[in-house]
């Protein structure tokens, strides 16, 4: 069994976090170091610690992400400008996390993917 983390005592609302959405399958919070004007995180309620980790019975939860992140976009008054979403995976895609999540960002311009 995977450990948990933080993200599942947010998910139960255990700790505070600032819940943006929430229904049966993923829970959206604002990250507590913003990156950008909006940066929410995304997160399947049940733990998936990384990308590696995905079956197909998780392709639902996984799917449902994006759909969320365009409603909260769309909330957030940033879908029109535009935003960027991303999944890090591991040391070298700079997880600090190991409960999958997706963070959407925008609010400013964005600049080049890489650094
Ligand atoms: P990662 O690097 O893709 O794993 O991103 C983890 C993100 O979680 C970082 O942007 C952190 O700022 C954010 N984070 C860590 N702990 C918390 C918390 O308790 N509430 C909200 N965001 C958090």
């Amino acid at each position: 069994m995977a450990e948990e983390t933080i993200f599942s005592k947010i998910i139960r609302r255990e700790i505070p976090a600032d819940i943006v959405w929430q229904d049966d399958l993923v829970t959206a919070f604002r990250d507590i170091s913003p990156q950008a004007p909006t940066h929410i995180l995304i997160v399947p309620n049940i733990l998936i610690p990384t990308v590696n980790d995905t079956l197909p019975e998780h392709e639902q939860a996984l799917g449902h992400l994006i759909t969320v992140a365009a409603k909260i976009a769309e909330q957030e008054g940033i879908a029109g400008d535009g935003f960027r979403l991303v999944i890090n995976c591991n040391r070298h895609g700079g997880q600090e996390v190991y409960h999958l999540h997706m963070h959407l960002l925008g609010g400013r311009p964005l600049g080049p993917l890489l650094s």
